[in-house]
């Protein structure tokens, strides 16, 4: 199965899942350890039993057979309680069995796993738990030997804190990171998503004077309670989170629209509007196809869509980007390699790929005034380009400095705050019509 084919609620699933196994893989490692510390044999062969049950819950979690996971895990769990109930916990007259109060958070994981599905399947493993539960509460323990000395249950018992509070500390990090919370934004994202919330934002490219000669388009999400999130943190969380195919599709739907709407008139239907791609969008097959597919279906003259596409995956597939971006060329879409100088594509690799133009990236602009050495890296990268055939952009510009260094080096095109801000589109078309080329 696909990643994107993963629904919202198959996609909690699969977290709570993944939280399930993490929690569970530190529990009975700690129980290892403290047990093969005690010596205790049954113990231990209890606690690698519980390893190997996980085992399976991880592989099919791998193929993403969510049913199958949830219930080898539930399945499993129980069955390492009973276990763990009948050959360790040892009522007493004075202190009655306890392990079985285990099966409670089970039922209660089991409950929000299997919560879309069949009644039938919840009921009956919500009874089959309860059961276990009540004959657990019931049974003696079986006859075993007689628990260690006090020393090494002392040792054990310190070692045991140590631990749980290794894992309180890990799990604390976890939240800090924001591998937790970030379910949250991605609920966010993918409800955005899916109802089409997110907009594109233009921003325009220019010649010195100040010219439009082009513009970007941006993706802009603007939540109802975090207000607008940078694109810098929900495009890493969508590719991260296989988000990014929907959100592409998206973006280029109304890119095209946008085009469509420009197409007669005069001053807007000649500029080149450019999308950005991501390299897992440039991974997948068949999203390409959709997205070549619908960009033929629009009829739109050559050279009015441009893909912007980073150099990590050139570096990885050379020949499959050349022969896409060739596609794109006989398509007529334009095609820029995104933030140029930043990755580690080769002179070979960049003189094979057929680009029409390269975007230096910001981080050589912002280091250009007063450091001889960044602009000579610069003025090499434009030499590059020019040697190589290829429109050479700078982005990030943002003061007249930079307009004239970067001039000086032989560059015409600039894109950054110096001339506008990533714009909404009824204010970007404003714009252009005070900077027509
Ligand atoms: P990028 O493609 O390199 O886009 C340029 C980024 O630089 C944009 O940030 C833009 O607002 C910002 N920028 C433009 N001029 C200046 C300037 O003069 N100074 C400074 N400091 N920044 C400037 P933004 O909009 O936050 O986007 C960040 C990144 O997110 C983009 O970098 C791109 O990699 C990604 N992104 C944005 N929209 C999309 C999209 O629709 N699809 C995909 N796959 N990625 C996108
Ligand atoms: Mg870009
Ligand atoms: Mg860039």
């Amino acid at each position: 199965m696909n990643r994107d084919t993963l629904t919202l609620e198959q996609r909690r699933q699969q977290r709570l899942l993944q939280v399930a196994l993490l929690l569970s893989l530190a529990v009975l490692l700690q129980g290892l350890l403290r047990h093969a510390l005690q010596g205790r044999q049954e113990a231990l062969a209890l606690d690698l039993g519980g390893l190997l049950l996980l085992l399976p819950v991880a592989w099919l979690l791998q193929r993403r057979r969510l049913l199958a996971a949830s219930l080898a895990f539930l399945l499993g769990m129980a069955a390492f309680v009973a276990l763990l109930a009948m050959v360790l916990d040892r009522p007493s007259a004075a202190v009655p069995r306890f392990s079985h109060l285990y099966l409670l958070p089970l039922m209660l994981l089991g409950y929000q796993l299997l919560r879309d599905r069949p009644a039938l399947l919840r009921r009956g493993s919500m009874l089959l738990l309860v059961a276990l539960y009540v004959l657990l509460a019931m049974l003696p323990a079986f006859d075993l030997p007689a628990p260690p000395s006090v020393p090494a249950q002392r040792l054990a018992g310190l070692l045991n804190g140590l631990i749980v509070i290794a894992l309180l500390i890990g799990l604390a990090q976890l939240g800090d990171t924001g591998w937790i919370e970030q379910t949250e934004l991605e609920i966010a994202l993918a409800r955005a998503i899916a109802n089409g919330r997110l907009t594109l934002a233009l921003q325009p490219q220019c010649d010195a004077a100040g010219r439009v000669l082009g513009a970007e388009a941006l993706v802009r999400w603007q939540d109802a309670e975090r207000g607008w999130v940078s694109p810098a943190e929900f495009v890493p969380l969508a590719e991260a989170r296989g988000l990014i195919l929907p959100l592409g599709e998206q973006v280029l739907a109304q890119a095209l629209a946008l085009l469509q709407r420009w197409r007669d008139d005069a001053q807007l239907g000649q500029l080149p509007l450019a999308v950005n791609l991501s390299a897992l969008q440039l991974q997948d097959d068949a999203h390409l196809e959709r997205l070549l597919e619908r960009v033929a279906a629009q009829g739109l003259p050559r050279g009015r869509l441009k893909f912007e596409l980073t150099e990590s995956v050139m570096v990885a597939e050379p020949e499959r980007m050349r022969l896409l971006l060739e596609r794109c060329r006989a398509q007529g879409i334009a095609t820029a390699l995104d933030d140029f100088g930043t990755g580690y594509a080769s002179l070979a690799t960049l003189s094979q790929l057929p680009f029409e133009q390269l975007k230096i990236d910001q981080h050589f602009v912002r280091q250009l005034p007063g450091n001889p050495r960044a602009q000579k890296v610069a003025r090499s990268l434009v030499e590059l380009g020019e040697r190589l055939g290829l429109d050479v952009i700078a982005e990030g510009v943002e003061t007249a400095e930079h307009v004239a260094l970067l001039r000086g080096m032989g560059v015409a095109q600039f894109q950054g705050y110096h001339f506008a801000r990533p714009l909404p589109p009824a204010e970007f078309e404003a714009w252009c019509r005070e900077h027509a080329a």
